[in-house]
């Protein structure tokens, strides 16, 4: 260690014992009651958790009878969840701690190395001023929950006009003062692109001038390829340097050197013109508001953690890996790779197309751990469809239509929109195929041995976002040619879902390809995923009203998963059900409502319309039939968990119950439950909130949910289907 490495440790280890040492004067302050007990040495650290559990069990049955009904599991329904506040919260949360105490549990952040909850024992330690290995981020949370169980931090819900307000400070893509910097963004990338142009050897290339053309000319020509989807697929960046050129030679050091060291370790880097020209590549205090592209760069740049992690990234979604003629991790058989399957009504095809491929690579991607393993790359060209993907097409589509339970289809990939307008329009057809069989093979079956019809037809996509150009006329025309023959088969919702996680990704070009996919009567929905910049105050309320606008539907609001490779990315699972009780509630559909939107997926075309007659008629700033929600490894979408314990580094072990409001298979219905240890501790997820300007207090509150429940789903999606 260097003199000044040195001076800097000393530095912050004074610094930790100094904010400790006020922790500890706060938990005085705040719950004298509790920390007298903790200090009481006639105990031994199993009579202080026996003595604190029958302490606490008393008080919650005297003072908080619905905690306690919770707790106990006798009255755990979303609307008894609802009747928890902080307070009852806490005791919930302390009450599990204490069940718990001195358990261990396998860490997918570590490999699986085991770490063991022993908050009471390690609070003990701390008060008693014995040695104790927590950090202070453990001590922080643990302070809050003290100041908590006394009603020291009870929780007031954010009126309205504050939502409103953060929700300001959150610009959209299709702001004029946006619109305009990004033009320049563009000429600047136009320029390159044409000495690229200009530069290029080989002969017979793509794109070339011709001969004698003006400078005035040239760009004439780039602004035409520009509308080109192709082109951009041409002239996508794939290294480091590159992507700082584009962005004018913006990007830090320290973001520089980690795409560096990502190129080096074969994480691939992949990025269209357009889409970065989205990025502002103006020094901070030039930016009218600043760190409002911060969403679209944390999946752009990739993180220590991911460079560090990737060759050693452990799959999150156990059911996706399938052995031949072995059931997978939900407990089905899967007839090949193209089908990945957790619930009884519906399947994910990813067909061997090009839309194995996306229009680019999100950091926090699961299939990192498919890249890591050279399974998936970028080379679009050795990408393109063999001929044998039409025989396993088939293969699949068989297997869909001998499922006595699959209704719902959703074709994904990577992306649906990578593969071309042609194999598309293969698949589709051979989906209506499919669903007409079902129906055919009913008529020989009696009523209650029939197969569930085909109902509904999904596509994954995040070209709205990374290549909007890619929506054709002719890529919808093909939907709306099978969108008028899927009603003559009982499909009765066409939906594309994209991914759209800040409303800066939403430009005029995303409109116009959004606009092209409801004419064509498909509805389009939306996955958010929940990052640290997604995730602050008012940007996912934003996005909602700014998706409405243009007519799409909130879908769902992903936490990030993952492990340790998504660390930077991930937002605690406390603030995403923070976001959903004091932001998103605002959107909330009212009941009398609930008739009229079952009919909006069938009549995508009127969808700005049919959104906008509710948040006129509700006087809502936007709808939020979203679900915040987390998925759970093999279980699928969760929100309802409790926080059962705590590593001393502060990170929250929480169990999750699967939802229990849709059918599962007999594996999961088995499984119960499913512990996900948090990659961060609240205290690390403030920290990088403050870096990037935000005003912590804000978010005061998080420290008291410590618990969810997961909304049920709205009405809209079910649709008319039953
Ligand atoms: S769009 Fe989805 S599949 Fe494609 S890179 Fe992003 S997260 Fe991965």
């Amino acid at each position: 260690m260097t003199l000044g490495n040195l001076s800097l440790y000393l530095y912050c280890m004074n610094t930790q014992y100094e904010r400790i040492a006020e922790l500890i004067a706060k938990m005085k302050q705040d719950n004298p009651e509790v920390v007298s007990l903790f200090l009481d040495q006639k105990l031994d650290d199993a009579a202080l958790v026996a003595h604190l559990r029958e302490h606490f069990s008393v008080v919650m049955q005297q003072h908080y009878p619905k905690a306690w009904a919770y707790y106990t599991r006798e009255e755990e329904t979303e609307q008894d969840y609802y009747k928890l506040m902080s307070t009852s919260m806490a005791y919930l949360r302390i009450m599990d701690y204490l069940d718990h105490e001195g358990e261990s549990f396998e860490d997918g952040n570590l490999h699986g190395q085991k770490v063991v909850s022993k908050p009471i024992s390690l609070l003990r330690s701390l008060l008693l001023g014995r040695k104790c290995s927590c950090t202070v981020d453990f001590v922080e949370d643990m302070a809050h929950l003290l100041a908590l169980l006394n009603g020291v931090e009870e929780r007031e819900i954010p009126p309205r006009s504050r939502v409103l307000e953060w929700m300001e400070r959150h610009p959209s893509g299709l702001d004029q003062d946006v619109i305009a910097w990004r033009a320049q963004n563009k000429e600047h990338i136009v320029q390159l692109l044409i000495e690229r142009i200009e530069n290029q050897k080989k002969p017979g290339a793509l794109y070339r001038f011709k001969e004698g053309m003006t400078a005035a000319e040239k760009r004439k020509q780039v602004l035409l390829w520009w509308k080109d989807d192709r082109f951009h697929l041409h002239f996508a960046i794939r290294n480091a340097d590159d992507l700082n050129r584009y962005l004018d030679c913006s990007m830090d050091e320290k973001t520089l050197g980690i795409m560096h060291e990502a190129e080096q370790k074969g994480i691939p880097i992949f990025a269209t013109p357009y889409f970065l020209s989205l990025i502002d590549t103006r020094p901070l205090e030039r930016q009218q508001h600043p760190h409002s592209d911060e969403a679209i760069r944390s999946y752009l740049f990739y993180s220590r953690d991911l460079v560090e992690e990737f060759g050693s990234i452990v799959a999150w979604e156990k059911e996706d890996i399938a052995k031949p003629g072995e059931p997978n991790a939900a407990g089905w058989l899967l007839p090949s790779h193209n089908v990945h399957r957790r619930y009884p009504n519906v399947a994910i095809f990813i067909p061997d197309t090009m839309g194995r491929a996306c229009g680019g690579l999100c950091s926090y991607c699961q299939r990192m751990y498919d890249f890591q393993a050279g399974r998936f790359n970028f080379e679009l060209e050795k990408l393109r469809p063999k001929k044998s993907w039409k025989d396993q097409l088939e293969l699949n589509m068989e297997y869909f239509r001998n499922d006595p339970y699959l209704w719902d289809i959703l074709i994904t990939g990577g992306d649906a929109f990578m593969s071309s307008v042609s194999s598309l329009k293969t698949i589709l057809d051979a989906v209506l195929v499919m669903a007409r069989q079902k129906i055919e093979d009913n008529k020989a079956r009696s009523l209650d041995e029939q197969y569930a019809p085909m109902r509904r037809v999904r596509l994954g996509t995040k070209i709205p976002v990374y290549l909007p150009q890619r929506v054709t006329t002719e890529l919808a025309q093909v939907l709306a040619d099978f969108k008028k023959k899927a009603a003559e088969v009982g499909i009765d919702q066409c939906v594309v879902q994209t991914h759209v996680s800040s409303a800066m990704e939403v430009t005029p070009e995303t409109k116009k390809a959004v606009r092209r996919l409801l004419d064509a009567g498909w509805a389009v929905t939306n996955q958010e995923v929940f990052t640290v910049a997604a995730s602050r105050r008012g940007h996912s309320a934003k996005l909602r009203k700014v998706l409405n606008d243009i007519g799409v539907l909130p879908y769902y609001n992903f936490s990030v998963k993952g492990f340790k490779e998504n660390r930077e990315l991930f937002a605690t699972n406390a603030r995403s059900t923070q976001e959903q009780v004091e932001e998103s509630s605002n959107g909330q559909i009212a009941q009398r409502y609930h008739a009229t939107i079952r009919t909006f997926m069938q009549d995508a075309e009127k969808m700005v319309e049919q959104i906008d007659s509710i948040r006129k008629g509700d006087e809502i700033p936007f709808i939020s039939p979203d679900r915040n929600t987390l998925n759970l490894p093999g279980v699928g979408k969760s929100n309802t968990y409790r926080t059962i314990g705590i590593t001393e580094d502060g990170r929250r072990i929480l169990r999750f119950e699967f939802d229990h409001t849709r059918p599962h298979s007999k594996v999961i219905e088995d499984m119960g439950h499913v512990i996900v240890i948090e990659s961060k501790s609240i205290a690390h997820y403030l920290n990088q909130l403050a870096e990037m300007g935000e005003d912590v207090s804000e978010y005061a509150t998080i420290w008291g949910y410590s618990a969810g429940s997961l909304e049920p789903r709205s009405p809209v999606f079910e649709g008319m289907t039953k």
